[in-house]
């Protein structure tokens, strides 16, 4: 019901954080994962990581936020595997500013990065998937439900990503594509590294709130992953699906 043998799996910033833990989840249930990210040596090291570990694994050198070169990566997949099964917007960045002192670039490139690069990754990708079915991930966040003054843009784009994803659930359905978001809680990456920084008493406040008593780490994503990708979600499509130790209903 899990196994992946035979898939290909694209994850857009899967050369690290939340992206190489589901990476690691796909390519050990089976799947042939195809890195997309922007830095090259990251990229490589995430792939060594994946195959040292039995995976199979490759990277393809892609800013998601860049028409052209999204259209060049799903030609450059269909001409080394004549398929994609799978597709995994995990790309995200942030901009911590509140909106008054945002400009903006700063908004248009959180929404470039976190939403606009979804829709384009999917819309290069639907001939692929179409040919016979396939699996949309689509990552949110806790800001796809709740709102904080730092996070303007990443807010209306997360809370935009579930939306998006409502819609191409609906108007794929027919093609057997089933989308769904997966909104982590509060995941120990470079990008909340970030935030604890930043943003004083974060660390603790999470910790308080999280009924799990912890920060998730990146592992914590590669069930939801393969779960998500797998013949085992087949009726599930259109879902926005909390992986947060609970901090969404406590
Ligand atoms: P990281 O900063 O560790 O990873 C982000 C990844 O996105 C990087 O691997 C980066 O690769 C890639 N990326 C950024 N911009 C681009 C671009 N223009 N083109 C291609 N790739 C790009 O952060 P996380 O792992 O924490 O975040 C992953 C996703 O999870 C994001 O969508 C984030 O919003 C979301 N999320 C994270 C949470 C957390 O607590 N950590 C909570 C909720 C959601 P490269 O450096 O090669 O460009």
């Amino acid at each position: 019901m899990f196994d992946l043998a035979g898939k290909v799996a694209l994850v857009t910033g899967g050369n690290g954080g939340i992206g190489l833990g589901m990476a690691r989840g796909l390519a050990a249930a089976g799947a042939r994962v195809v890195i997309a990210g922007r830095d090259a040596d990251k990229s490589r090291r995430a792939v060594d990581d994946l195959r040292a570990n039995g995976g199979q694994a490759e990277a393809i050198e892609t800013d998601v936020t860049d028409e052209a070169a999204v259209e060049r990566l799903f030609a450059e997949i269909e001409r080394r595997h004549g398929a994609l099964h799978i597709l995994v917007n995990n790309a995200g960045t942030t901009v911590r500013k509140r909106a008054q002192d945002m400009s903006l670039d700063e908004w248009r490139q959180v929404m470039d990065v976190n939403l606009t690069s979804a829709f384009l990754c999917c819309r290069g990708a639907h001939g692929l998937l179409r040919r016979q079915g396939g699996k949309v991930i689509n990552i949110g966040s806790m800001l796809s439900i709740f709102g904080a003054p730092y996070a303007p843009s990443y807010g209306a784009s997360k809370g935009g990503i579930v939306q998006f994803t409502r819609s191409i659930a609906t108007a794929w359905a027919a093609d057997a594509i089933q989308a769904n978001a997966v909104l982590p809680g509060w995941i120990d990456t470079d990008l909340t590294r970030g935030a604890r920084e930043q943003v004083a008493g974060l660390h603790e406040r999470v910790l308080a709130r999280t009924p799990a008593g912890r920060w998730g780490v990146p592992a914590d994503l590669a069930g939801i992953a393969v779960f998500l990708a797998s013949p085992a979600s087949d009726f599930i499509t259109g879902a926005a699906i909390p992986v947060d130790g609970g901090y969404s209903i406590a």
